[in-house]
């Protein structure tokens, strides 16, 4: 990997106050210094509760603490209906409703360690299940309701799946197909509509067992160290990876809601982010709720007048979201703002893609406030490096670490050892030194893939950065292949193995196409096999295959047919040249390619 220095070493520093000026509510941390300095994940973990039972359960954290106390009344959750339809559930009515789903699991025979996955949208019983499961010390894998089936059957068997609680639309559609590709699958739970569309035979009612259910229920003792929750995330090559985490993740989550996301217990706080990504589940359920504050959670889709109106009405305090919204939001303008009152909204956060400098000022002339990026992925389970309310923004900077985190700029060599670059400046892979509570605990089934992240005493993250002088960090790429498109996270190998089903096509090579909105978009080059011409029939016909096994956001969005894909000498499809041509880059090193 070449080392280079840029400018961002030496260029004018452009800083925006990090937190309203003479704002009544200080910031959680108000010298970034001296708190990081003082700071250990043992004063972290005694913020939280523990187990009456024995050590420490993300759920007792969550719900039942609060539950048990002066805050059980206060609105945990927020929930708005597509339709607007409100409902709101406070801590003491969660804690209740998680209990008699954990006595459901237990009914079941559903035990500790087997796990449980949620295909469902946005809707109140996702988060009752999740929190249910944990008190039965089940792991919780929440997946994307907008991904097809295949997608589904992947995650599914990899991850052995015991139970899955879904809707009847959900079941028929994307489930129905691959029932029999899942041999551990044992329940199915349906959450039925307003509609009360009858449950298909073999499933069961989630209501009807909810409603039999007791609503008291002990957590036994729980091991810090017992997996908690199972995330899939997307690889260059091969299946997608598990990455599991452990109870304890919940002393990342809750410091970092504290500390980065300022959470206050009187906030109202919404993340956008779906559950069936990791921000949904780290910020969208397990924060807020350890937080103590009320969290909104949004049924529909991305909305700019629906999104404006929810931060008006429902007096939003926090609010993270993600680059991509606030691009559209920035593309439609200020109109859906004009008139409206945002007196409670204080902090504003981002996350997912980079976040470009622009939509940091944009946040400032919108809403008088800057959004504060920062960066995380799936391993890490929560956040690692942030804008922080005491530190001035630095647009375009992911930030600096988290208490009780180290990252470094570092060169992996080639003998396994590992060089750290501390010249303020140089490009190198973004590195931190493991051991912090929410590091994933290994890939499901394939432990030399999670040993290959370490090196050296690092965990190798995959992307590429740089530190400036002052300490702040700056997201340059990724080092593989992977796709980021709208904030997902996409394996251009679990597409081009659906292409590849498809009977016209002989070889798929698929990249991410860089987009002013999304970041990338997918987008494949095909080869045909013979006996088959390029037409835009055909095209339209490879494209809906594509979407029906993997759903909208994973199927490519264009399709180009080429004679053949340029190949290494060993066969596999050079990606990086796709890109380069299709950018008009230069081609770089080609010494590998397979003549042709
Ligand atoms: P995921 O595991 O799906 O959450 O995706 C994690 C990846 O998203 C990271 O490894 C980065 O490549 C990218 N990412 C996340 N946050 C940021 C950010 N603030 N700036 C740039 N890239 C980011």
């Amino acid at each position: 990997m070449p080392e280079t220095r840029s400018n961002a070493a030496r260029a004018p520093v452009e800083a925006i106050p990090g937190y309203p000026a003479g704002h009544p509510v200080a910031p959680n941390m108000g010298d970034y210094a001296a708190f990081r300095g003082g700071f250990s994940w043992d004063q972290a973990r005694r913020e939280l509760d523990g187990l009456p039972a024995g050590g420490l359960n993300i759920a007792h954290e969550a719900v039942d603490r609060h539950a048990a106390g002066s805050r059980k009344e206060h609105v945990a959750l927020r929930w708005l209906g597509r339709n607007g339809a409100v409902q709101e559930f406070s801590y003491a009515d969660l804690s209740k409703l998680s209990n008699r789903f954990a006595n459901v699991l237990q009914g079941l025979g559903v035990g500790a360690g087997e796990r449980v996955y949620v295909l469902t949208g946005r809707i109140p019983e996702l988060y009752i299940a999740a929190l249910g499961a944990w008190k039965n010390r089940s792991v919780v894998c929440t997946l994307f309701s907008a991904f097809g089936p295949e997608p589904i059957r992947a995650r599914m068997a990899l991850g052995d799946a015991r139970v899955l609680l879904t809707t009847p639309t959900l079941y028929e559609r994307k489930v129905v197909p691959i029932l029999n590709l899942l041999p551990g699958l044992r329940h199915v739970l349906l959450v039925r509509g307003p509609d009360n569309e009858p449950v298909a035979a073999g499933t069961l009612d989630f209501a009807e067992l909810l409603g039999r259910a007791d609503e008291r229920f002990s957590i036994a003792a729980t091991d810090p160290e017992e997996p908690a929750l199972l995330h899939f995330t997307s690889g260059t090559t091969g299946t997608p990876k598990g990455a599991v985490h452990a109870h304890e993740a919940v002393l990342t989550h809750h410091a970092t809601g504290k500390l980065v996301l300022d959470l206050h217990p009187e906030d109202v706080f919404w993340c956008t982010a779906d559950p069936g990504w990791v921000t949904g589940t780290s910020y969208g359920i397990i924060a807020p709720l350890t937080n103590g504050v009320t969290s909104i959670v949004d049924e529909a889709d991305f909305d700019v007048e629906r999104w404006c109106q929810i931060l008006e009405q429902h007096r939003v305090s926090v609010w993270y979201t993600a680059p991509t919204a606030i691009r559209m939001m920035m593309k439609t303008g200020l109109a859906p703002l004009a008139g409206r009152k945002l007196p409670a909204l204080r902090y504003l956060a981002s996350v997912g893609e980079p976040l470009n400098p622009e939509a940091v000022r944009w946040g400032v002339t919108a809403f008088g406030l800057p959004f504060h990026d920062n960066w995380w992925q799936t391993e890490t389970g929560g956040i690692m490096i942030a804008n922080f309310p005491a530190l001035d923004v630095r647009p375009g900077s992911m930030g600096v670490p988290v208490p009780g985190i180290e990252a470094g700029i570092v060169r992996h060599n080639a003998d396994g050892s590992v060089t750290q670059l501390d010249e303020p400046g140089t490009e190198g892979e973004l590195a931190l030194r493991p051991g912090w509570p929410s590091m994933f605990r290994e890939y499901l089934n394939e432990p030399e893939r999670y040993a290959k992240c370490f090196a050296d005493g690092w965990y190798l993250t995959g992307d590429l950065a740089r530190r400036d002088a002052d300490g702040y960090f700056w997201f340059v790429g990724r080092k593989d292949d992977v796709i980021k498109t709208s904030g997902h996270l996409i394996g251009p190998f679990e597409v081009e193995s659906v292409l590849l089903e498809h009977p016209a096509v002989a070889e798929a090579g698929v990249i991410g196409k860089p987009d002013p909105v999304a970041l990338e978009v997918v987008k494949a080059f095909v080869a045909l096999k013979t006996g088959y011409t390029p037409s835009d029939a055909l095209k339209k016909d490879i494209m809906a295959h594509a979407r029906k096994r993997l759903g909208a956001v994973v199927a490519p969005k264009e399709i180009d047919f080429q004679q053949s894909l340029p190949k290494t000498r060993s066969g596999k499809i050079m990606r990086r040249l796709l890109k380069a041509r299709e950018l008009g880059l230069p081609e770089g090193d080609v010494s590998t390619l397979e003549s042709m």
